[in-house]
């Protein structure tokens, strides 16, 4: 057994405890003695305080009451009200996921309900929200956690044994250093590499889907990287230029944790099973399969905001809100007891959104600030939110007056629900008719996904979702378009209506079908929202292009353009004005900004104005230079 486990049982009777194991930073032991299990919180909590780890005391699995009998007791516990969905036993770690349609109601007043069931089964109850919208998704990933809960079980046990080896070893910690193997001066391909004396950590692993061939990829042949010696990876966000270069890790050996939020695996997952169907459609061999999906699913370790985890013996991270997408992080990493704090910004939006509360800025320590520098020029400022509101509701009055479409091509993850829930905002403050709103392609599973974690979203949405019943994902307007059938009949229907579909830039996808059929009556209109890159059909329909010519068969056919053309600025990241104001509001002021995550020139004209304001140093590196931080 490690040192740590012999410090424990100083305080903790070793006679009482039947097996001791790690579930990753998680010291869990088992007991065989009911009596000393439920007479022991006191005694837990305070070699907690002493040792500042965290520690569970479970039952024993040969003192459980059968699986049958318990699943029993469970559903004559748990009021009807709260609809159980299913009991799923993990008999190897005492525990019961219950997954429930209203966990309040399963949970019960301060936990009584699961400490009910706790005594009279002896199982750990887990509550889980069962999506209000079906997701294949999210079943699919928790079953693949579920029939691998014995690898599970082992997997957590090495990574906790990697994790405490050599704790309370008095180390000197002489060197940090960081080195880009992506998103140095650039958009795409996040991938950076962190070294300490002890240990090897990638904070994500993206891909540039803008580029192709190697270009897109992060700079894995690197010399200073070696996949063999890496500890873990840190995932911020579940964009593919932050995750989906991840399954090809897999596919090279690693077999170590990823540390991310649940949201964040769940559509990480998803963009990555997307990226393989999108590789195959182009006539490429995807770089990985749906194996090595499956493996990163595996090797998932899930942390909420603000929990502090050891994921080395010098590592420590804890995430915090981004304010860009659903479960979107943050990282601050504190290095050596005390060395050096870290904040790695991922991408962040510092304002509030209709789905997500701004960005965090107080921090217990920070030395080294690592920030994204998309819209970094001094001219990235996007239009006041309130204004582009009203503008949005008078144009749709406009289009619905005269019987038109709206089509708004959108991407899949983030933006989607964002425009959704504007477009439902309008419509509960009577500002356009409830005409219907048609999701259609990818936006919909991500939909889904959304609404299996109302936690991660802003506190007004959360309120309207648990006290109004005001799920905006789930309004009488929302319809899902689920095939070409379906899709066919909005297109040919009487009337007004919203239709947000992927792609957004109009490269293929579910929109650019709705834009063939609907592009050519003056009455309906297109808006984008997402960046639009410059060869894109969305930028030459937006730029004001009229003839567009399609492949038809072996013939070309020429469409021409009359619906109107718009654009609504809804972006996921903080503008010029947003990026200074964080600088400004951060508590305390590191002593070094790293800018990165923009294109050169933004990049730079970043780092200059924060060095000018804050007289901080401030740094741009490019792919492959390294950095020294201590
Ligand atoms: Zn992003």
């Amino acid at each position: 057994m490690t040192e740590i486990i012999d410090e424990i049982f100083k305080s903790i009777p070793k006679d009482k405890i039947s097996d001791a194991v790690f579930e990753g930073a998680n010291i869990v032991l088992y007991s065989k003695d009911p009596q000393f299990i439920f007479k022991s919180n006191d005694l837990v909590r305070s070699t907690v305080m002493e040792i500042k780890k965290r520690i569970e005391l479970r039952p024993d699995p040969s003192i459980l009451m059968d699986s049958e009998r318990a699943e029993e007791e469970i559903r004559k516990l748990i009021p009807a009200e709260a609809g159980i969905d299913q009991i799923i036993f993990d008999d190897q770690r005492s525990l019961v996921f219950i997954e429930v349609e209203k966990p309040n109601l399963a949970i019960g007043k301060g936990g009584e309900l699961l400490q009910e069931i706790k005594q009279k089964t002896h199982w750990v109850p887990t509550i889980r929200r069962s999506p209000p919208i079906r997701s294949p998704i999210i079943e699919n990933i928790r079953g693949v956690l579920y029939q691998n809960s014995d690898y599970r079980r082992k997997f957590l046990d090495r990574t906790g044994r990697r994790i405490y080896n050599g704790w309370m070893r008095s180390k000197r910690h002489e060197w940090i250093r960081l080195t880009y193997l992506g998103s140095g001066r650039q958009v795409g391909r996040s991938c950076i590499l962190l070294q300490t004396q002890e240990s090897r950590i990638l904070i994500d692993c993206g891909i540039d889907v803008s580029q192709e061939n190697e270009e897109a990829y992060p700079y894995l042949d690197a010399p200073e990287f070696k996949i063999d010696e890496l500890d873990a990876v840190i995932l911020s966000h579940a964009h593919v230029d932050h995750s989906a270069f991840l399954p090809y890790l897999f596919k090279y050996g690693y077999r170590g944790p990823v540390y991310c939020t649940a949201p964040t695996r769940d559509i990480s997952a998803l963009l990555q099973l997307d990226t393989i169907k999108i590789q195959r459609n182009d006539n490429n061999d995807p770089i990985y399969t749906q194996d090595e999906v499956k493996e990163f699913v595996k090797h998932t370790v899930i942390l909420d905001y603000e929990e502090v985890t050891d994921i080395t013996p010098d590592i420590r991270i804890t995430f915090h809100n981004s304010g860009h997408i659903i479960g979107g992080a943050m990282v601050h990493i504190h290095v050596g007891n005390g060395l050096h704090n870290i904040l790695y910004s991922g991408d962040i939006k510092y304002s509030k959104t209709s789905l997500l509360a701004p960005a965090s800025t107080r921090f217990p320590r920070l030395e080294t600030l690592m920030l994204e520098a998309t819209y970094g020029a001094k001219d990235n400022v996007g239009p006041p939110p309130q204004e582009q509101d009203e503008i949005f509701a008078a144009t749709c009055r406009d289009i619905f007056a005269r019987g038109g479409k709206l089509l708004m091509p959108v991407l899949g993850s983030g933006r989607g629900q964002e425009v959704l829930v504007i477009i439902d905002r309008m419509i509960r403050n009577n500002l356009i008719e409830p005409v219907p709103i048609y999701i259609d392609g990818l936006v919909w599973d991500i939909t889904a996904i959304y609404t299996a974690y109302p936690e991660f979203l802003n506190a007004e949405i959360r309120n309207q979702i648990f006290h109004k019943d005001n799920n905006p994902f789930l309004a009488d307007w929302v319809k899902r378009v689920g095939s070409t059938k379906e899709r066919q009949e909005v297109i040919d229907s009487d009337g007004p209506c919203i239709i947000l579909a992927t792609s957004g830039m109009l490269n293929g996808g579910a929109s650019v079908e709705y834009f063939k059929q609907l592009a050519e009556q003056e009455k309906n209109a297109i808006m984008f929202s997402s960046y639009l890159s410059p060869n894109s059909l969305a930028k030459r329909v937006y730029s004001g292009e009229t003839a567009i010519a399609f492949r038809r068969g072996s013939g070309q056919e020429i469409l021409t353009v009359r619906m109107e053309v718009h654009k609504l600025d809804v972006s996921g990241h903080a503008d010029r004005k947003e990026l200074v104001a964080f600088v400004n509001n951060l508590n305390p002021k590191p002593k070094k900004i790293i800018l990165n995550h923009g294109e050169s020139s933004r990049c730079l004209d970043l780092a200059s104005s924060l060095h000018k304001q804050f007289r901080i140093e401030t740094i741009a590196p490019r792919n492959l230079e390294a950095i020294r931080l201590r």
